[in-house]
């Protein structure tokens, strides 16, 4: 019995399923469809341009991989780029490459209230902020990737609406405003607007107050790109809810783009009605994590204004030290300069840990996997580097577990992250060590009493409070 494009598609699927994790399955793998298969040529379907780069970039080899097991060497996989039609559902799909360029004059003008109809609306974005100076890395690569296709296609890509998520301090607000002036740049005559849930939350009770609603939710309905940040603040707010909930119906069924920013995922936003979090999930939500080591480098690299450096070791010493926020990032080196400039100090390490001592807060005190390493080696009076080798004898192997588990337990670096740190190894092993861990801590009593001896050591470590390397 010859296969079919369903059948073989749906063995992929299961495949890549089990070697993925669940978010980024359901991001870019459910949204595929297989088109037809002829001989050992697999043609799926993808939503658009963007998210055939972004399989291209990002999963190439499970690809080739997958589809290789399916269909043997010589297997070929196709992609056929297809757009789906937001104003003509019932018509399906329209090919890509017949899409018409966005045209910058069929923009109406946003405004109906009487008296002002001209006039052009003034977007209220932080002209900083932009794309160029969102510096690029593992932790914001989606999300900035995300924005960037948003701002040269508003409204027409398969992220809308886009929900920006992450904590305090990662870049939310700056990266929703430079999607905002990228667009901008794109298409001067766009009608773009950045508000904080916040002032939109006041701009509606003053309206209702003054009985001008309806007017200021014509207002939004014209707008072509609408940014709002931080909508954690809709929580609770009922009235302002309602009022969004119409407005973001009407942008989006008319095909206009939405950029929000939360510092959850959507879908753990609690207060707010479950049919504005449905429609939040309808397009991407893409978090911002903390920068890696690397990152932070060159973001302070960025941040330093021209003529200004700092000596290797200081821009080393803080992003080492400071890592959970970028706000706090700058601001050591904004005390750093002025430390340096009115005390006329230079710059040096010892200037830098004191700014740091003052300026962190102690939550920022915070284990490090190479610290966790540094304990685990001493503890069993091994090399560090063995850790990190390959080698099966029972004992490193142990403590490889060991430290693996720590970290999990201890430190803020995700499984991958954990993963590489012990030599390249995979997510995977790091859920399989943590589980070896525990059941042994279950069966054998002296090696619970060596995790809680660890314990105690990790513990001392992090009520000196700040961690020394
Ligand atoms: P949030 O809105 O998530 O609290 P912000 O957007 O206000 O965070 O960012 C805090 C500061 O950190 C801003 O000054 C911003 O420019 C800077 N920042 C954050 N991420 C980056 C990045 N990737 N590149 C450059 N600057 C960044
Ligand atoms: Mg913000």
């Amino acid at each position: 019995m010859s296969k079919t494009h369903g059948d073989v598609w749906q063995r992929c699927l299961e495949y890549i399923r089990m070697n993925i994790n669940p978010n980024s399955f359901k991001t870019w793998f459910e949204p595929i469809k297989a088109i037809s298969l002829n001989e050992k040529s697999l043609t799926i379907q993808v939503p658009n341009q963007f998210f055939f780069e972004w399989l291209e970039e990002n999963y190439v080899t499970l690809l080739k991989k997958t589809i290789k097991r399916e269909l043997g060497p010589g297997a070929k996989l196709e992609y056929q780029i297809v757009v789906e039609n937001h104003k003509d559902t019932m018509n399906g799909i329209q090919q890509f490459t017949q899409k018409e360029e966005y045209s910058a004059s069929d923009i109406k003008n946003p405004f109906v209230i009487p008296g002002i109809k001209s006039a052009k609306i003034e977007p209220q974005l932080n002209e900083t902020y932009r794309i160029e100076n969102f510096i690029e890395g593992d932790c914001n690569k989606l999300a900035r990737s995300a924005g960037k296709a948003i701002s040269k296609n508003p409204g027409k890509t398969a992220f809308n609406p886009l929900v920006i998520y992450g904590d305090v301090g990662l870049g939310k607000t700056h990266l929703a405003n430079a999607i905002g002036n990228s667009a901008l740049e794109e298409f001067p005559n766009l009608s773009v607007l950045y508000v904080t849930t916040e002032r939109f939350t006041n701009q509606i009770v003053d309206s209702i107050k003054k009985n001008e609603l309806s007017e200021l939710t014509q207002f939004y309905q014209g707008i072509d790109l609408l940014i709002v940040d931080d909508i954690q603040f809709l929580s609770g707010r009922t009235k302002t809810q309602e009022i969004f909930f119409n407005i973001f119906n009407q942008l989006h069924q008319s095909g206009k783009q939405i950029v929000m920013t939360s510092d959850k995922p959507p879908k753990m936003l609690e207060g707010i009605q479950v049919r504005l979090i449905s429609r939040f999930k309808w397009g991407l939500s893409a978090d911002l994590q903390e920068p890696e080591f690397e990152t932070r480098l060159a973001i302070l690299a960025s941040k330093l204004e021209e003529g200004i450096d700092f000596p290797k070791e200081v821009k080393e010493y803080i992003c080492y030290n400071v890592s959970q926020n970028v706000r706090e990032l700058e601001g050591v080196i904004v005390s750093l300069i002025a430390q340096s400039t009115l005390n006329n100090k230079v710059i040096s390490l010892e200037l830098a840990q004191s700014v740091i001592d003052n300026y962190v807060t102690s939550t920022e005190a915070q284990l490090t996997v190479d610290n966790i390493k540094k304990l685990v080696a001493e503890h069993f009076s091994l090399p560090i580097e063995k850790l990190q080798s390959k080698t099966r004898k029972r004992e490193i192997v142990i403590a490889r577990q060991l430290s693996m588990y720590l970290a999990k337990n201890h430190t803020k670096d995700s499984l991958k992250q954990i993963g590489a740190n012990f030599g390249g190894r995979d997510h995977s092993t790091v859920i399989y060590s943590c589980k070896t861990v525990k059941d042994l801590m279950d069966t054998d009593l002296l090696f619970r009493d060596t995790v809680q001896e660890l314990e105690r050591k990790v513990q001392m470590q992090l009520n000196r409070g700040k961690i020394v390397v």
